[in-house]
């Protein structure tokens, strides 16, 4: 909408814009933002920046050095499509007025350091990002502090389809879909078509480019696919994307959630990430002829994700919860392998790409991660992939949730970590290759901030499966 600052003044005054409201990312991946009255920003607001609190933010700066600068990025202007007066959004990079840089524990920042890095390489000037964020709706429910999760009982003995009639059994569920039933009959099975249509209208007014819409495999589970972008571009997409999925569901008396398994013994939500390197206008993924038409640079980018995935993972699936997805039988990947067309791999090749379209698409992550953090974390470990040629195990086409833990182990084939601790732990032993971007100050604070945040309370609580 916006292409420089001159034109944010202009693109407020013709839309009798009111407020600027500036908007971070912090190290969970959540948007803060400062709002603004309109008369009090100038062309300097941009240059000189806007002063915060960083001490507030978690885990971010000390009560005595708590002073912070938010850098407004004019061309990401859009305005918000729910308040009431006209308010311009700006996305922002996080200042270090101390350090006179962009700050070390800021994600956008992070992520556009990443990009630098790439460049310098020479491998690309470019990375595209398409990541794909599942979501859930639920009925707008007070959640009780003492209940920890949404708990249905399955037979998981039976598992697949069948187990839909263990969750209907004694009920008249009218035309709710079982479990794994969504996938996608029509309405009045699929209740969300209208829910989904005013979503997508809303992310195509804030500037997204949506494709397709649909009921995803679980009960209540919905994804809307969005064009890739740059990776900045893919990043700042998810955070408009979660606002406006959550915001609409709110605004109709319900409640979406990205959590990666809120319904035990259903399918859970991923952000599946397609990913390219692209230099000179060239797709530098594509080889004719080889397998899945990947050229070396983009099998040993995957060897690199592989080979570092169990500590990446602290980054693209950073809750307690994410790892509860990682299981065989829901087409959520645990074994470190890639493939063509098939989803029970970490890595999948879609199937049928040219020139053009040909990517690798990364199924572990999910949304609770910070996509900047995400998306930069795996491009280090594919550029540290292609910089030391690594190979990846595979291909291996055959369903991998079939697979027994012997074979599993007789294969040599490695598998995601099962729990926020493992991957923290792994991110502790393995991190040299995030370094030229990520420092030893970030990644320490990073990691302690889970433990005491998330995987020391998590791990302290009695749960409903335990009684
Ligand atoms: N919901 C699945 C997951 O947890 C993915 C389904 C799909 O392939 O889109 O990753
Ligand atoms: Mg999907
Ligand atoms: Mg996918």
């Amino acid at each position: 909408f916006v292409n420089s600052v001159e034109e944010f003044f202009k693109y407020a005054t013709d839309n009798e814009v009111e407020f600027v409201d500036f908007r971070f990312t912090d190290m969970k991946g959540t948007w803060h933002h400062l709002t603004y009255t309109i008369e009090s920003i100038s062309a300097e607001s941009f240059t000189n920046g806007i002063p915060f609190d960083g001490s507030s933010i978690d885990a971010w700066q000390p009560i005595n050095k708590s002073d912070m600068l938010l850098k407004p990025e004019a061309e990401s202007a859009f305005l918000d499509p729910f308040t009431a007066d006209s308010t311009v959004v700006v996305f922002c990079d996080v200042f270090d007025i101390y350090k006179g840089e962009l700050y070390e524990k800021c994600p956008r920042s992070i992520a556009k350091k990443t990009l630098k890095y790439l460049a310098e390489t020479g491998l690309g000037d470019v990375a595209y990002f398409g990541p794909e964020n599942e979501f859930f709706v639920f009925d707008d429910v007070k959640i009780r502090d003492d209940i920890n999760c949404s708990y249905y009982e399955v037979d998981s003995e039976e598992g697949g389809w069948n187990s839909a009639k263990n969750f209907t059994d004694g009920y008249n569920t009218g035309h709710r879909p079982g479990t794994k039933g969504g996938y996608f009959p029509v309405q009045p099975i699929d209740s969300m078509v209208d829910l989904r249509a005013e979503m997508v209208q809303t992310l195509k007014q804030v500037g997204l480019e949506v494709f397709v819409v649909h009921h995803e495999v679980a009960q209540a589970q919905g994804e809307i696919g969005v064009k890739f972008g740059t990776l900045i571009e893919a990043a700042d997409n998810v955070q408009k994307y979660k606002y406006v999925v959550k915001m609409v569901a709110h605004l109709n008396g319900k409640t979406a959630t990205f959590m990666p398994k809120p319904l035990y013994g259903d399918n859970g939500s991923g952000m599946h990430v397609h990913q390219s390197i692209w230099k000179d206008g060239k797709n530098m993924f594509f080889k004719a002829g080889e397998y899945a038409n990947l050229s070396d640079m983009a099998r040993w980018y995957i060897g690199g994700i592989l080979k570092h995935a169990r500590s990446v993972a602290a980054f693209t699936n950073p809750s307690t919860n994410s790892y509860k997805r990682l299981i065989p039988g829901f087409e959520a990947p645990s074994i470190l392998t890639y493939s063509m067309q098939n989803r029970s791999a970490s890595c999948r090749i879609p199937y049928g790409a040219g020139e053009k379209s040909v990517r690798v698409e990364m199924r572990f992550p999910d949304s609770t991660s910070c996509p900047y953090l995400a998306f930069a974390s795996m491009l280090l470990a594919g550029i540290d992939g292609i910089n030391t040629k690594t190979e990846p195990i595979g291909p291996m086409d055959e369903d991998l949730f079939e697979l027994t833990l012997d074979e599993i182990r007789e294969k040599g084939i490695n598998q995601m970590p099962h729990t926020l601790r493992g991957s923290l732990e792994a991110l502790i032993r393995d991190n040299e290759y995030l370094k030229p971007v990520m420092t030893p100050e970030f990644l320490d604070t990073y990691q302690h901030y889970k433990f005491e945040t998330q995987v020391w309370p998590d791990e302290a609580r009695p749960t409903a499966f335990e009684f």
